[in-house]
């Protein structure tokens, strides 16, 4: 599902190594935490993964396909495999839940019988089938939260990234998302949480791969969060 195999970063402007030597495998329908302070190489795989950066050496393997030898037209169809939700959540402002959701499916073409069927689905699945009409600034943050999570589904991905999606939360709203990552996980979907929430990570008893500086210092099944101070 996701391969790094011996995977080296360095941006040109930048001659520190952002990631040196990294392997690591998850298999489908994981749950993996990436922790690590900030600068260690997160967003790098992140950055990888969503086809915005390729390897400087060493190869990264998403669902089959190699992401420094893509071909320009191959990104997009990959990028529907991923879906992404980040800290500051990224709504449109000036459109409904119901239609921010909608906007990522029409972008793959999805007809408007698809879109009534699917969106009622997903803002059940986040519990926000009330809020469809409302705008953004109309909701708190964890329910803007789940509005991008019900977005970054929409259609249907095999896995979801999550960039530090409890970053702007209360511990409330924070366990809120967790629970609903944890259901999304449960019904197949692969995630990948990056996150510096050490309580979060350690009440998870997930899967901990641990970053420093660009290497991988750590990779366990069922871990805690373990970045050093
Ligand atoms: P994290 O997400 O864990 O904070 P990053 O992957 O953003 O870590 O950064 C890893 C290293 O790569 C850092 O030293 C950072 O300064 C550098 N880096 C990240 N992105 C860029 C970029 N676009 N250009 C140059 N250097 C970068």
């Amino acid at each position: 599902m996701i391969h790094f195999n011996h995977v080296t970063k360095i941006y040109e402007d930048n001659k520190a190594l952002a990631l040196e030597d990294v392997s690591f495998h998850v298999e489908k329908g994981e749950f993996v935490f990436l922790v690590g302070h900030s600068g260690a190489g997160k967003s790098s795989i992140i950055r990888m993964l969503l086809c915005e950066e390729t390897p400087t050496e060493g190869e990264v393997i998403v669902n089959g396909h190699n992401i420094g030898a893509l071909s320009r037209k191959e990104i997009p169809f990959l990028r529907r495999e991923i879906g992404v939700v980040f800290q500051d959540f990224r709504l449109l402002p000036s459109r409904t839940v119901y239609e921010n959701v909608a906007f990522a499916m029409r972008i793959v073409g999805a007809s408007t019988r698809q879109m009534r069927r699917r969106i009622p689905e997903l803002l059940n699945m986040v519990g926000l089938s009330r809020k469809s009409k409302a705008y953004p600034n109309q909701l708190s943050g964890g329910e803007q939260q789940r509005v991008s999570m019900a977005r970054a589904l929409a259609n249907n991905p095999s896995i979801l990234i999550a960039d530090e999606p409890t970053g702007n939360l209360d511990r409330e709203k924070a366990a809120e998302i967790m629970a609903i990552l944890e259901d999304i996980n449960n019904r197949g979907t692969t995630i990948l949480m990056a996150t510096h929430a050490e309580k979060l990570v350690n009440e998870m008893h997930k899967r901990v791969i641990t970053l420093d500086m660009g290497h991988l210092v750590s990779d366990e099944k069922e871990g805690g969060y373990t970045v050093g101070v």
